[in-house]
């Protein structure tokens, strides 16, 4: 079959040296057309208006000397194949030539018509390859970035260009804010009409967010059927206007998978970054948690960050007064363990049940929270499908809330009042340090109140000491009238120990409370002895 010949350009000012190269060429009519110019500008020219495959360049021209021209031909033309013909003493350009590009070259006056023939042929195919090779790379990286359902970012993606967004808007001193959308009953979706009508749905969401993004937001698959769109030179007020467009064409959208019709609606949080916001991350938090509060008061709408914690609590009262003296760390029951993804179900269980814990922090191997696991996701498993496979990553809550260790209690105290959540975590960047539930917030707010309430004996050492003494002999007697009970069938159990221990440690935490502060030091030695005696 007749192919098209190979455009080659010669670029050779010596006549001499470009009759012998045209006439070996033109040897193969069929294979090769040849045009000749004698300087890189008018190579230019050239290049820049009709078709070339190959070069072949002398490296001394009267407008370029050495390897200056080759660069230049690269840069502007990187997919031609480039030849270069030297001098006999030019072994060393020739080399350097190499490594900058150009596919082979050749020695004058040492070349015959067959060499020059064969050496263009596998120039031309080595580029082919290059090309080929730059082309998959590029695609490869493409994808790295892209989620393949929606071709919006994916959050890797959106990780690095948000860093770059975030330093760009902290010098001009620029508005930013994120918008978090999660989409409302998603699993109904799978489980009525299949994977591959949510498959359809989650592509719908994205092309309503592509089409309300203008060129600089960065908008992105977040996880599962969660979005997150960074909104450049925009603040929370903008990104609520934003959010709430969007939030109606995802309502007013119709996707259709086969006889079916679907609609659905999603949960939309906003925040702008401020002066405490100190890293990306912690923006997103804050749009993250919005969602929640949307979820619990009725799904589709949109929740700004700012006016979430900004009307929380109402007038503060003397409980909430100490709320809004304490920060997350005040009020968090530091981690004691973590569990990992590979573990499995019922070792999470047998952890959750020996530790009397509602819920516990899955890691990965370097410590960063990674989710929750906690006794909803491992009843709905356990008790209803086959587990033996299944390892905590399969089940564990990927986004459970999180919050920041400076964040005010009285944040959190009314996040929880607001939401069915139980607890959140305290998280450093991304590394846990605690929790901080319901319970505690109780707890504590009693303790203080304990610790705060006056009494008649204050002031009087003996007396505050006589306290402690008589706080300390309750303990004891809390303790082994807990271990008797557990011991009633023999020896008790690890499990029995641990929750003997997990209820020791709320009565010392409520002793201390009780304590004055000047008795604390002398109080954990006293504590120690009576828990060994
Ligand atoms: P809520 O209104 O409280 O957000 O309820 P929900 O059902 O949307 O929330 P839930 O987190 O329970 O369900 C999310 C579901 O999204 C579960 C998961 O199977 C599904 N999902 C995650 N990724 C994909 C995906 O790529 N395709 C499909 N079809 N489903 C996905
Ligand atoms: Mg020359
Ligand atoms: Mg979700
Ligand atoms: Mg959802």
């Amino acid at each position: 079959m007749p192919t098209d010949p190979v455009q080659i350009l010669l670029i050779e000012d010596d006549p001499g040296d470009a009759v012998l190269a045209t006439r070996a060429l033109e040897e193969c009519p069929d294979r090769f057309a040849v045009r000749h110019v004698e300087s890189l500008g008018a190579a230019f020219d050239v290049l820049s208006s009709s078709p070339v495959d190959a070069v072949l360049m002398d490296l001394s021209l009267p407008d370029s000397f050495g390897l200056a021209g080759v660069d230049r031909v690269l840069a502007g033309f990187p997919h031609i194949s480039v030849v270069v013909l030297t001098g006999l003493n030019d072994s060393q350009s020739a080399l350097a030539a190499l490594e900058r590009g150009a596919q082979d070259y050749l020695v004058k006056g040492e070349w015959s018509a067959e060499t020059l023939i064969r050496t263009l042929h596998f120039a031309r195919q080595r580029n082919a390859i290059v090309q080929e090779n730059q082309r998959l790379l590029a695609e490869l990286q493409r994808q790295a970035r892209v989620d393949g359902l929606t071709q919006l970012m994916n959050r890797q993606a959106l990780t690095t260009e948000f860093e770059r967004e975030w330093q760009r808007c902290a010098r001009s001193r620029a508005p930013l804010a994120c918008v978090m959308l999660d989409v409302d009953y998603f699993k109904k979706i799978n489980d009525v009409h299949g994977h591959a009508a949510g498959d359809a749905v989650l592509r719908g969401i994205g092309e309503c967010l592509r089409d309300q993004c203008r060129q600089t937001d960065l908008g992105a698959r977040y996880g599962g059927e969660e979005f997150c769109v960074i909104l450049t030179d925009t603040g929370e007020d903008g990104a609520a206007v934003w959010a709430e467009r969007a939030r109606q064409a995802i309502e007013s959208r119709v996707v259709r998978v086969n006889d079916t019709t679907l609609c659905v609606t999603a949960s939309f949080g906003v925040a702008e970054r401020s002066d405490q916001t100190t890293f990306p991350g912690e923006l997103v938090d804050h749009a993250d948690q919005a969602p929640l509060m949307a979820k619990q008061s009725g799904r589709n709408r949109v929740v700004g960050f700012r006016e979430m914690v900004g009307t929380m609590g109402g007038p503060l009262g003397s409980s909430a007064d100490r709320l809004a003296e304490w920060t997350a760390t005040d009020v968090m029951a530091p981690l004691i363990a973590v569990l990992t993804t590979d573990q499995d179900l019922i070792g999470a269980a047998r952890y959750l049940l020996e530790l009397r814990a509602e819920s516990a922090a899955v890691v990965d191997r370097d410590g960063r929270l990674l989710g929750a696991i906690g006794e909803e996701e491992l009843v709905g498993r356990l008790t209803t499908c086959e587990s033996d496979a299944v390892t905590l990553g399969d089940v564990m809550n990927r986004r459970p809330a999180c919050f920041a260790p400076t964040t005010p209690a009285r944040v959190i105290g009314d996040f929880l009042r607001r939401v069915a959540l139980r607890r959140v975590f305290i998280v450093d960047g991304d590394r846990p340090l605690g929790t901080v539930s319901r319970t505690q917030i109780l707890r504590r707010l009693c303790n203080d109140h304990t610790a705060r309430t006056p009494r008649s004996t204050r002031g009087d050492a003996s007396a505050s000491s006589a306290t402690t003494r008589e706080s300390l002999a309750q303990l004891q007697d809390q303790i082994e009238s807990l271990l008797a009970e557990c011991a009633q069938d023999g020896e008790p159990s690890p499990e029995q120990l641990v929750a003997v221990g997990s209820r020791m440690q709320c009565l010392i935490e409520d002793l201390l409370a009780a304590t004055p502060a000047r008795e604390r030091s002398d109080l954990s030695a006293v504590t120690l002895q009576c828990l060994l005696g």
